[in-house]
């Protein structure tokens, strides 16, 4: 997706040969703009698919995920870090060990808002080890619902997780495919010439 490389190179910094930040436009502060033209793509590469609710996790995953259920016209559920008070329902829990945070959290959602009905769409930020999709995608299969696809906004195609995640049999849809990070810069991978369009 052009516009989010043009993002990326303009406002992306690179924090190491692993982890890019994108605090101006994803991860803290928000660009709306963007994030609707993220929602459009994420609904039309997902089209026809019968999706009927997204899955995303707190906090990044939440805003492209709100635009894209807003284009597919189906509910946002997002797994949450900690135990709220207020989440006292049935659960599905699973555990995620955070690439960025170097930590182990339990993560969790009611299945009042998921069952075998459900052909869901996992959304997120980023894709490194593939540690927060496959997390989300075990939690939709425990209730026997269907995960159709896999949609990530930056995915670090150097790490493993878009190979992890397609060898189980996945469909993942990344918008922005990142080659390398090395020397400071960011370095694009596209497959097809279409891509760049
Ligand atoms: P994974 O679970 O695929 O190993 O890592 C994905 C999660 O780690 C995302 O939800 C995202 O929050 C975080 N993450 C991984 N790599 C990066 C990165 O380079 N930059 C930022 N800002 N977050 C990342």
């Amino acid at each position: 997706m052009r516009l989010l490389e043009e993002k990326i190179n303009t406002d992306g910094i690179v924090i190491s040969e692993n982890v890019l930040k994108v605090d101006s436009f994803l991860n803290h502060q928000i660009d709306p703009k963007l994030m609707n033209e993220i929602g459009k793509e994420f609904a039309e590469l997902f089209a026809g698919e019968g999706i009927t609710k997204i899955l995303t996790i707190e906090s990044s995953g939440i805003a492209p995920a709100v635009m894209a259920g807003l284009y597919l016209d189906v509910p946002v559920l997002f797994a949450r870090k900690r135990k709220s008070l207020t989440l006292f329902e049935d659960l599905i829990t699973a555990t995620v060990h955070s690439f960025t945070k170097n930590e182990t959290n339990e993560i969790s959602i009611s299945k009042k808002y998921i069952n075998e009905d459900d052909r869901i769409l996992i959304i997120d930020d980023f894709l490194a080890n593939g540690q927060a999709a496959s997390a989300l995608a075990r939690m939709v299969e425990e209730v026997n619902a269907q995960v159709v696809g896999i949609g990530i906004v930056i995915e670090k195609s150097f790490q493993d997780g878009a190979q992890i995640l397609k060898d189980h049999g996945y469909r993942v849809e990344s918008l922005a495919r990142i080659a390398s990070l090395t020397n400071g810069e960011v370095t694009f991978k596209h497959e097809k010439m279409e891509e760049l369009v």
